[in-house]
């Protein structure tokens, strides 16, 4: 017994994906088509996509936003737990990454729910509050640039009606944010972490799961 968290060796993060995960055929699908892909660490683990899933339920979120779609995976897991009146913002700046993602919305039959912007991400979520859709949203997931972190934060907080639920990948950093800052990246995580720790505007928890991921609830 440990009051610690588990690492998980190879042969129980096996075991926990054969004991818990039920991922969509075309989120398999997609994930194997990326991987080889040299961005491929930038997809979620689907044990995270489902957590996520779960989320999304708990809250019964209808209107939700993603900063950073990359190849769609975070998006797709997203859209199948929303209903089918549910709605996902995905913000990034690449077509030719969300073209593959998009391919598989389609094929799971979700792509209605899913409502891509190609800009920069601060660009959509600032003409969604201008557009006076400040205090709607649900659930808000954050995985794009780190130095982009906490103006990400920030707006989707002012997104988030009270109660809602951002979510935040790569907090971890793969254990860089716990050594002296080496590179930018870092930096701005151990400064979003630190801020976070502080901010009484949120309920907070840091879970060790895939490579680090805060869960912010808007108080
Ligand atoms: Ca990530």
């Amino acid at each position: 017994m440990t009051d610690r968290t588990l690492t998980l060796d190879d042969s129980l993060y096996r075991y926990l994906l054969d004991a818990s995960l039920r991922e969509h055929p075309v989120l398999a699908q997609l994930r194997n088509a990326n991987q080889g892909h040299p961005l491929a660490r930038m997809q979620i683990a689907p044990e995270q996509g489902q957590f996520m899933q779960l989320l999304v339920k708990l809250l019964a979120a209808r209107r939700a936003i993603e900063i950073g779609t990359f190849t769609g995976y975070s998006a797709l897991a997203v859209a199948l737990a929303l209903p089918e009146d549910g709605r996902l913002i995905a913000c990034d700046i690449s077509r030719e990454y969300t073209d593959i993602g998009r391919a598989h919305w389609e094929k799971a039959g979700v792509a209605h729910k899913i409502d891509l912007r190609l800009a920069p991400a601060i660009d959509t979520l600032d003409a969604l509050i201008g557009e006076g859709q400040a205090g709607s949203f649900d659930f808000a997931f954050i995985d794009a640039d780190k130095t982009g972190y906490d103006a990400y934060y920030e707006r989707c907080l002012t997104l988030l009606r009270a109660g809602g639920l951002v979510v935040v990948d790569n907090v971890l950093w793969s254990g860089r944010v716990a050594q002296p800052a080496a590179d930018d990246d870092t930096a701005a995580l151990q400064d979003f972490n630190r801020k976070l720790r502080a901010d009484g505007r949120i309920d907070l928890s840091l879970l060790p799961l895939g490579d680090g991921l805060t869960l912010a609830r808007k108080r």
